[in-house]
């Protein structure tokens, strides 16, 4: 069982491993897509597999298998009662952690999503994460490590998943998509940065992702040739703020291999190759002020900006 670009994640587990002496608990954090899931449910096979051999769980004993699937009775993916998780929610896995595992010596939970609980539900989980029972072990996953208290994060042991290098990426999803040609998966792997969870999206014909790779082509060819009202338009379209928040990001990606290409550099992001050349006549100052009001507007996206007038604002300073 393999794991692609997650060394952060794969290599310490296979030192404790070989020492016999696994922690506690887990906080893997990352961008959404990167892979937290699936790196925490590696954690949980390292924990439950019965036939770990190199560091690595088998991925076909029954333990990894219901793992895989989510019907190990001793992986418990931790449910939510509210948005995010309650201080009830956390007395309620406490309570349950001191309940004696099912199959295996150990069980484990998975709290994801983490971002946004308050510090009095994290309060709840600090004693028993400072002391354990001995079979018990808890994964954490959110965003940003920004999410939990200190304390917390000094009794885990913390690791970031970032996305996959443009080749394990390709080689992950050419076992995904094994009838798919090369070019179609590299092109995926250049339009989300290796982030896989979304290049898998992208492949398995999610239309919101490829509507925003078509949008982000039109609004570098309305940069590069000044087109306002092209760039008005097509950010217009654009109605629901995390769709807008992900389009900017990509054309953020753009704007930078601009820079970058002007900088003499050929390191690329971005999904936009030909806009990014297109780009690179602008001036380095015209750049830095495109890409500085993308960031202010993608992190606005994140409040309660009104998208129809991010748009009408962004196009104006496209195009001046
Ligand atoms: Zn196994």
């Amino acid at each position: 069982m393999k794991l692609y670009s997650k060394a952060s994640v794969t290599a310490p587990l296979a030192a404790m491993s070989e020492s016999g002496r696994f922690v506690h608990s887990y906080i893997i954090t990352g961008p959404k897509g990167a892979g937290k899931k699936t790196a925490a449910v590696y954690t949980a096979m390292m924990l439950l597999c019965s036939d770990v051999h190199d560091g690595m769980p088998c991925g076909v004993c029954r333990d990894c298998r219901r793992v895989m699937k989510n019907e190990h009775p001793d992986f418990i993916i931790v449910e939510r009662s509210k948005k995010s998780y309650s201080v009830d929610d956390m007395r309620r896995i406490v309570t349950d952690a001191y309940v004696s595992p099912n199959d295996c010596d150990r069980k484990v939970y998975l709290l994801a999503d983490c971002g946004g609980w308050s510090d009095a539900a994290q309060a709840a989980m600090l004693k028993i994460t400072e002391d354990p029972p001995d079979p018990v072990y808890f994964i954490f996953t959110a965003e940003s490590l920004s999410d939990f208290l200190p304390t917390l994060i000094s009794r885990s042991m913390p690791s970031e998943v970032s996305p996959a290098d443009r080749e394990s990426c390709i080689a992950a999803l050419s076992e995904r998509f094994p009838d798919r040609d090369e070019a179609e998966l590299a092109g995926a792997a250049a339009a989300f940065c290796g982030n896989i969870g979304k290049c898998i999206e992208y492949l398995d014909g999610n239309e919101k992702l490829m509507k925003n790779v078509a949008r982000v082509r039109e609004l570098s060819r309305a940069a590069a040739s000044g087109s306002e009202y092209t760039a008005l338009r097509v950010l217009s379209e654009v109605k629901d703020r995390d769709d807008l928040k992900e389009l900017l990001g990509m054309f953020a990606a753009v704007i930078r291999d601009a820079a970058a290409q002007k900088a003499g550099s050929d390191v690329r992001i971005s999904c936009d190759a030909g806009g990014a050349a297109m780009m690179a006549s602008i001036s380095a100052q015209r750049l830095t002020d495109m890409y500085d009001e993308v960031m202010k507007i993608s992190y606005a996206c994140g409040l309660n900006v009104n998208t129809d007038a991010a748009a009408a604002v962004l196009a104006g300073k496209m195009t001046v």
